[in-house]
């Protein structure tokens, strides 16, 4: 295929607005699929074919990056094939959306006709601007009754100026589209409601096809990579000059390093969701190479003569880090499969090969790891994932990694934007206050009247903790997202949980009577039938000091029958914590415990009585 009948478009979205519904329909009307192997893809769940990560739905989030193409006849260039290159979702992935950004020529930015552009497509969509792509703007979902159709155009716009889109992009083309009811338009009021023809159309009009070099000899700039059990890693990425082709010999090189010779074994191309088989693949398209392993993010894939390599952006260095060890908890081994320190090993081991952002090195004890990586975020899906796989593991307080800069100790610094209803904005100042963040700006969210929204640069100390803070303080109100910033000399001390916390003192069942008898020291995260240890947090006290409660505690039976306090006791409210929540509200002396059915809080030393003497040893 020809450079000029390739088209490669980036897609941003904000989780829900319909992605994977329209590439869905895509794919249909482009005959690449009947139903039912749509369905058969899906693991018969229809629409679940980009985001095929269950993760990835609760989160709101694309993780990791997936690529499909169709084919299209063009009216006047014949066939022309389009390849929709997914990007992730959240800033931890900042680099990954550099390099996937850079194989895409243009980006479609869908927005939900509704809710309108969100603070978390900002980070991708500045991105995309950066790499000089213009967006055409794809307004999905106008069928809802309550789409608002025009503003929503306005408010990308408005979002456009704010990232600092030059004039070009500020001319965006807008397409309208019910990707359910599988048509688009560039009228809403005369236009044809037929199919996505519209859509793809202005994708050939608009994006301009990759500039490449058909007759230079081979470069391939490698931007992701898969994993197989049976040939190794896998390279993806666009070739920018020459033909691929199998059994070819080539260079894999780094600029500035000595190139590598090795054998191109396979060699395969997107097709629809499937990737296929080919001889060789051209200048401009996409494709994935077996049998270059090991091969890294950042490589080239040269010709073994000519050997120059694509510079790229650097992998990103990881910012926190924790200690992932063994659980060693009373309950250790009742949910989980895998407990031991070899079979975490392992885990960590074979999750290297394809998490390019993540380091794992032997941690203070044998059956400790430190585990670095971009973020709470990135860190966390890594721990839900291995959680459902069948894991147990204990997690320690999440810690930056600081560097060493011209000669001073220097923290991570994210940038924080935060968007919520102007009557909790008070809230929001004293908050990011307290964690020293410096505001850059304030000002009415555009297009949402009553909101406002606030730009801030924070440590990413400052961060840990915040957003679950944010959220008490705002009644889950605040839209908060994050991006990495760089790199500052360090600052002040960050305020620590100004709240001490509530250990169990005995292994059994929390009780009803007990938590009805403890309700004026604070808060439980556990509720009445929940199985607790010694040395397990199970709530927080509404003072500054720790202290241990029973919870398990029954009441007396007597002889006399009358109604049980235990019957009578209210019904409390107990808070529960997600593991993200979990992970930031610890101290360092506490841990995280994960297994497949529960997240608890303990104290690293269980015994009330050991503790004591460490304690008075310190
Ligand atoms: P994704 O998270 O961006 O991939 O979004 P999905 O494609 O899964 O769509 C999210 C929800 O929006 C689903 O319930 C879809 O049925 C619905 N949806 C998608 N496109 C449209 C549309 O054009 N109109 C309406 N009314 N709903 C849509």
């Amino acid at each position: 295929m020809k450079p000029e009948s390739i088209r490669n478009v980036a897609i941003i979205a904000h989780v829900d607005h319909g992605k994977t519904t329209l590439v869905d329909k895509l794919l249909y009307q482009s005959g690449m699929f009947r139903d039912a192997d749509l369905d058969r893809l899906a693991g018969g769940q229809h629409g679940l074919i980009l985001d095929s990560d269950p993760l990835e739905r609760e989160r709101g989030i694309t993780i990791l990056a997936k690529n499909c193409s169709i084919r299209y006849p063009s009216n006047d260039m014949g066939e022309v094939k389009i390849n929709i290159i997914d990007t992730p979702g959240h800033a931890d992935f900042g680099g990954e959306v550099e390099r996937v950004l850079a194989m895409a020529d243009g980006a479609l930015l869908l927005v939900d006709s509704f809710e309108g552009p969100m603070p978390q497509t900002r980070f991708v969509l500045q991105k995309a601007l950066e790499h000089g792509q213009r967006p055409i703007v794809v307004i999905n979902k106008v069928d809802r009754p309550d789409a608002r159709p025009d503003d929503v155009v306005n408010e990308v716009f408005d979002l456009l100026v704010a990232v600092g889109a030059e004039d070009e992009a500020l001319d965006f083309p807008v397409i309208y589209a019910s990707a359910r009811e599988g048509w688009a338009t560039t009228d809403l009021e005369e236009g044809e409601r037929k199919d996505l023809r519209p859509l793809v159309d202005a994708i050939v009009a608009n994006v301009p096809p990759p500039h490449v070099e058909p007759d230079a000899p081979l470069a391939m700039l490698v931007t992701t990579l898969d994993h197989s059990e049976f040939v190794g890693r896998i390279a993806i990425g666009r070739v920018s000059a020459g033909t691929v082709h199998t059994g070819q010999e080539v260079a894999v090189i780094r600029p500035g390093e000595v190139a590598e010779r090795r054998k191109v074994q396979e060699v395969y191309q997107f097709e629809g969701l499937a990737r296929t088989k080919v001889d060789s693949v051209g200048a401009g398209d996409i494709c994935a190479l077996v049998g270059l392993d090991p091969i890294h993010l950042g490589q080239t894939v040269a010709d073994p003569v000519t050997a120059k390599a694509i510079d790229s952006t650097p992998v990103d260095q990881p910012t926190l880090h924790m200690t992932f060890r063994v659980n060693d908890g009373p309950f250790s081994g009742r949910d989980g499969k895998y407990v031991t320190s070899r079979q975490l090993s392992d885990r960590l081991k074979r999750e290297l090969l394809a998490n390019v952002a993540l380091q794992v090195e032997p941690g203070e004890r044998p059956e400790e790891f430190s585990v670095s990586g971009r973020g709470l975020m990135h860190l966390g899906i890594l721990i839900e994932n291995m959680r459902r796989e069948g894991y147990e593991l204990c997690v320690g307080k999440p810690q930056v990694i600081l560097r060493e800069i011209d000669g001073k100790t220097s923290e991570p610094m994210e940038q924080l934007i935060v968007d919520c209803p102007a009557d909790v904005q008070s809230s929001v100042m004293s908050l990011t206050g307290s964690r020293r963040a410096e505001l850059l700006r304030v000002e009415p969210k555009a297009g949402a009247a009553g909101y406002v929204h606030m730009e801030f640069i924070i440590s990413a100390r400052g961060l840990i903790g915040l957003r679950s803070r944010m959220m008490t303080a705002t009644q889950g109100q605040a839209i908060v997202h994050h991006s990495f910033h760089g790199y500052r000399p360090i600052g002040g001390e960050i305020p620590g949980r100004a709240a001490g916390v509530m250990m169990a003192t005995e292994t059994g069942r929390a009780t009803p009577y007990a938590l009805d008898l403890l309700d004026d020291r604070g808060f439980f995260f556990v509720q009445p039938g929940d199985q607790v240890y010694e040395g397990q947090v199970v709530g927080e006290h509404c003072r500054e000091n720790d202290i241990v409660v029973n919870v398990v505690r029954a009441k007396k039976l007597t002889n006399y029958r009358a109604v049980g306090k235990d019957e009578a006791a209210k019904v409390r409210p107990y808070r529960q914590m997600s593991l993200e929540d979990c992970l930031e509200y610890i101290e360092t002396d506490e841990l995280v415990e994960v297994t497949p059915k529960a997240i608890r809080m303990r104290k690293r030393t269980l015994s009330a009585s050991q503790r004591k003497r460490q304690s008075r040893r310190a």
